[in-house]
């Protein structure tokens, strides 16, 4: 069977390792994995509540246009019901952004060490993936992006996760003000703020997407609800967007792309202002003690706005990844994103980051 050349090469997404797998080959019992961002806190209580309700009518196809979600959503966030899309996990969005408005031979514009999904979406849709450099400081070089889409006329669409995965550097929040007061009304290009860690930020100057797409109204922005809302497992992403665009991505997309316990956890999940607040206190004092353990160790990493820390490990990081799985802590290795001695571990219980930080003591002698 012939195969292009562009599916031939693509290098696939490497998920985090998953806890039973690493049991079965290791033999363990107990394995912490602190690898996908995952809320350590669990399913937010309200959902589970609805889930375990709702359980018995899943012989019925889910409602095909969220309507119940997308009325929370508008009553939680705002919007109207033609500014909603809702995929299967954002991961889904980001798939029909690329495959709408990009034809092959077309380019998105990322950059460096950015989500890898991007990446994967348009080189799986032969579209190409132009990739700005990023600051000294890992944030990304906004400046150079404009420049870059001043000289690429083949750009169509924008991919700016803030905070980043895996760094969890935010933009600059005047850079950004900047890019899009030059960039957002630019006709034949979107421009897509990923928003997955929009509960963890901290910084006072962040301002989110919604509240930008009120100056901005062209924007696109994507928020999913696998992080502070603890429902990685369901696969639920919202867009917000507008509406010619949003029409587009109905049509596109499958009639059922979104099933029954997404539609409805979600809606619960939404309602769980508790939920996501202890999420967020929880993260916020448990970063703060990672990143004291590393200054305290010599550890370089970068400050990170989102639920994990990238590190640099001082040695090959996959060597330590593998001396960790050892002893039960499943860490995140990076060199995909260009950060050949770097892990990203995920911020979790106290416990949990406690044993991680130990294990990582002993593996590399701090
Ligand atoms: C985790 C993550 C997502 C979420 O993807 P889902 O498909 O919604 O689970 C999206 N963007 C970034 C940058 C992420 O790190």
């Amino acid at each position: 069977m012939k195969v292009s050349k562009a599916i031939e090469d693509l290098v696939p997404y490497r998920p985090g390792k998953p806890i039973s797998e690493t049991q079965r080959e290791l033999g363990l019992r107990q394995v912490i994995k602190l690898a996908s961002n995952e809320n350590p806190l669990g399913v937010a209580p309200r959902a589970l509540e609805a889930l375990q309700r709702e359980v018995s009518s899943l012989n019925r196809y889910p409602d095909p246009g969220c309507y119940d979600l997308i009325q929370k959503l508008i009553q939680k966030w705002g919007g109207a019901s033609d500014s909603w899309v809702i995929g299967n996990g954002s991961n889904e969005l980001i798939d029909l952004l690329v495959r709408i408005f990009c034809e092959p031979g077309e380019a998105i514009l990322t950059f460096k060490s950015a989500f890898v999904a991007y990446g994967v979406c348009a080189r799986a849709a032969r579209v190409e993936v132009v990739e700005a450099p990023l600051r000294e400081d890992f944030t990304p070089d906004l400046e150079e992006m404009s420049q870059i889409l001043q000289k690429n006329p083949r750009i169509r669409l924008v991919f700016l996760p803030n905070p980043n995965n895996p760094t969890g550097a935010l933009a600059d929040p005047k850079a950004l003000e900047a890019f899009l007061a030059r960039h957002a009304s630019q006709s034949n290009l979107l421009i897509v703020l990923d928003e997955a860690y929009v509960d963890y930020v901290r910084e006072p100057a962040y301002r989110h997407g919604l509240v930008l797409r009120q100056r901005y109204p062209e924007l696109v922005v994507v928020r999913t609800f696998s992080k502070a809302y603890g429902l990685a497992g369901l696969r639920l992403g919202v867009m917000n967007a507008p509406a010619p665009i949003c029409r587009l991505l109905h049509k596109v997309r499958n009639p059922f792309n979104v099933n029954h316990l997404a539609q409805v956890a979600a809606v619960a999940a939404l309602d769980d202002v508790e939920f996501v607040e202890k999420s967020r206190t929880l993260n916020a004092q448990e970063i703060a003690k990672i990143e004291s353990f590393f200054r305290a160790h010599g550890v370089s990493f970068i400050p990170s706005q989102a639920n994990f820390v990238l590190f640099d490990t001082g040695q090959d990081a996959e060597e330590v990844f593998q001396k960790l799985l050892r002893r039960g802590v499943i860490l995140r290795p990076v060199t995909s994103y260009g950060f050949p001695r770097h892990l990203r571990m995920s911020v979790g219980l106290p416990d949990e980051n406690a044993f991680a930080l130990q294990a990582l003591t002993e593996v590399l002698g701090w």
